[in-house]
């Protein structure tokens, strides 16, 4: 067996076998690993410890063949506002949640995995609003799903946008439109998160138009995911 370093963010884990762990990272450089943390379960582990979903760690590995082993572990943050924090607490477990479902293992995702610990220690130094929206739209867009905020996405006129639809991934016109009623203050935030000002967008207070923007993220994540369990031929919804 060969052993690697990696930093990595932990998505998730289960229990397996007797007093073991099955940890879900997603790793720098070698993309989403499954790897057991062996006796966790068994004693006070310090190890056990440091592998909470949403930990940003330091961590050795040995690679098996189904699943590699943890060897050690260090912290490299583990996100103590947040945690203490109902909602912030809530939002950073869908963010791991979304990223866990639409990540292939074994595939590196560098650039996924830089916007995730980031969005996580943003979400751990302050609230705000938009934090779980804006990386739902953040992520779709890394997805290939970024939505058409330019043109009708049905006619390609420019002016009088009024809805955005979901399905249709964009904004419409007044003559095309379908979807949900679209502000344009909704449609300006939207803009900025995906647009390269996403802390112009984090310091937003709330307001219609972030709950707008926020619902909109919700639902185009839901049909994203839907869409991607379909399309693995995946029907139980539990996973
Ligand atoms: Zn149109």
């Amino acid at each position: 067996m060969s052993a690697y370093n990696d930093k990595a963010v932990v998505l998730g884990s289960h229990k397996f076998a007797e007093a073991d762990r099955v940890v879900i990272l997603l790793t720098e450089q070698h993309g989403k690993v499954r790897a057991v943390a062996r006796g966790v379960r068994k004693t006070r582990s310090s190890i056990g410890a440091r592998l909470e979903p949403m930990s940003h760690v330091d961590i050795s590995l040995r690679s098996g063949k189904d699943l590699d082993t943890v060897s050690e572990v260090k912290l490299i943050n583990v996100h103590h506002n947040l945690r203490g924090d109902y909602e912030r607490l809530t939002q950073g477990l869908s963010m791991v949640e979304a990223v866990n479902k639409l990540t292939p293992d074994r595939e590196p995702v560098a650039h996924l995995y830089e916007v995730l610990y980031r969005a996580l220690h943003a979400l751990d130094q302050r609230r705000s609003p938009l934090m779980l929206g804006a990386f739902y739209w953040r992520l779709l867009a890394i997805e290939g799903h970024s939505p058409q905020l330019e043109v009708c996405v049905a006619c390609g006129e420019k002016s009088d946008v009024v809805t955005f639809d979901v399905a249709q991934g964009g904004i419409h016109c007044i003559s095309c439109r379908s979807g949900v009623p679209l502000s344009f203050g909704a449609l300006d935030i939207m803009k900025m998160i995906l647009g390269g000002k996403m802390n112009q967008a984090l310091m937003l207070e709330e307001s219609p138009a972030v709950h707008e923007v926020s619902l909109l993220a919700m639902e185009a994540m839901e049909a994203h995911l839907e869409r991607r369990i379909r399309s693995l031929g995946v029907f139980d919804r539990h996973l």
